[in-house]
């Protein structure tokens, strides 16, 4: 099925509360009472049930057939068992869900209350992603995290009791004090632990988290000083992908490995430019316009919200929106596309955007080959492990190309 034929929905909400704000923790998150957590659900009940009449004004496809649906964060597991309720219950009623349909929620261990755990099973969930990031309790616990390796165990077996058994556990590669063999500890739990789905993320230092600003400032607060260096962390990456690969846990995404069957269909979903609508803070959707007979007119529309909490609940609009050109939709298909293992299928792309748009980023793909950074086989365009690791440099060259500058006719925001 190509990204036009698509004609299911997958449905993000944000749920940006947490208990306690983790040093590394870059998103749009906060702790919050929880007379906020109502009047925040309340906002996302009426953008759901308005969001039928938004998608009829500004002509774009929304459709009613969801098969993924995934709360995100944050820490949605935070939220009263009547508010989970009622947040499905208005999805349900809006939306009609494919039996099958994938059903995610992020938890955070320790942090799943008995009656909470209920409230998500009756609501339909099926698959958890716990935010572990390490198993070993100091590494955890200087980052911020309130749980310990005992916690992350008993929460999986009372999600297995309750009848989940589709669980993602995350971890970080680059804590404050892990090494080489504390992170081979880790990626051992992980993998005791039997799950299907692992995410491996390298830490990010940016002046977005409270542990980045002090790295960048060269600081020592958050154990800032005890954070290994990027080598360490690309050596560390390396050694998840060959643990989690002899574990049958395959990667097939540059942070995503899982068993045959259980790669994230919401997740895909991004990568894949399918459509999804994104609600709640800092949230972002991506729908398409039925496609006009003009290849130039952009039919693919992106669409954000506000990264402030006051601002968002006070907004009139929900979303704000950008129509993407083609020049700028074959550019992410190039940086989607190639974070997945399975790689670019050029074909696809001359068809979706014509011979002439694809012909540059060729001769990109030709100079990066030789450069050891991508794999071209077969008509398929793959990054190659030492891409995966330089894998934004690699993007960054499919910008700006020059034929596909032509195929540029206008952005439109409103
Ligand atoms: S639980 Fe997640 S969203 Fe909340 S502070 Fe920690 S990393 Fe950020």
């Amino acid at each position: 099925m190509t990204a036009d034929q698509d004609n299911a929905l997958g449905i993000y909400i944000s749920i940006p509360f947490c208990r306690s704000k983790c040093t590394y923790c870059n998103f749009a998150s906060g702790v919050y009472p929880a007379s906020e957590h109502a009047r925040y659900v309340g906002r996302l009940v009426g953008d759901l049930e308005s969001a039928g009449v938004w998608a009829g004004q500004i002509n774009v496809n929304l459709p009613r057939r969801v098969d993924s649906v995934y709360l995100g964060g944050g820490t949605p597991s935070l939220l009263a068992p009547d508010l989970i309720d009622h947040l499905f219950t208005t999805i349900r009623a809006n939306f009609h869900f494919d039996v099958d349909a994938e059903v995610t929620v992020e938890c955070a261990p320790g942090q799943i209350a008995d009656e909470t755990l209920d409230a998500l099973v009756a609501a339909g969930v099926n698959r958890v992603s716990l935010g572990v990031q390490s198993f070993i309790d100091r590494e955890a616990q200087s980052s911020g995290r309130l749980h310990s390796r005992a916690i992350v165990e008993d929460d999986l077996r009372r999600l297995r009791a309750a009848g989940i058994r589709n669980i993602n556990l995350d971890l970080i590669a680059g804590l404050a004090g892990q090494t080489f063999a504390s992170w081979q500890e880790s990626l051992d739990a992980l993998i005791g632990a039997g799950v299907p789905h692992a995410s491996v993320y390298m830490l990010e230092v940016d002046e977005d988290s409270r542990l980045g600003r002090e790295m960048l400032a060269g600081g020592v607060r958050y154990h800032a000083e005890l954070v290994p260096n990027d080598d360490a962390i690309a050596r560390m990456y390396t050694q998840a992908i060959d643990s989690l690969a002899t574990a049958g846990l395959a990667q097939y995404e540059i942070s995503n490995f899982c068993l045959p069957g259980f790669a994230s269909r919401h997740n895909l979903r991004y990568w894949q430019r399918r459509p999804y609508l994104g609600l709640g803070l800092d949230a972002s959707s991506m729908l398409r316009a039925p496609r006009s007979s003009r290849a130039e007119i952009p039919n693919v529309l992106r669409a954000t919200t506000s990264d402030d909490l006051t601002a968002y609940l006070g907004a009139s609009q929900p979303l704000e929106t950008t129509w993407h050109s083609p020049a700028s939709q074959l550019e992410e298909a190039w940086f989607l596309g190639l974070r997945l293992n399975a790689g670019v299928r050029v074909a696809d792309l001359q068809s979706e955007f014509g011979l002439s748009a694809v012909t540059p980023a060729l001769e990109v793909v030709s100079r990066l080959a030789e450069e050891g950074l991508l794999l071209s086989e077969g008509g398929v365009v793959r990054l190659t492990a030492r891409g995966q690791l330089l894998s934004n440099d690699v993007f960054q060259e499919f910008l700006g190309l020059a034929n596909v500058a032509e195929l540029v006719p206008q952005q439109m925001r409103s």
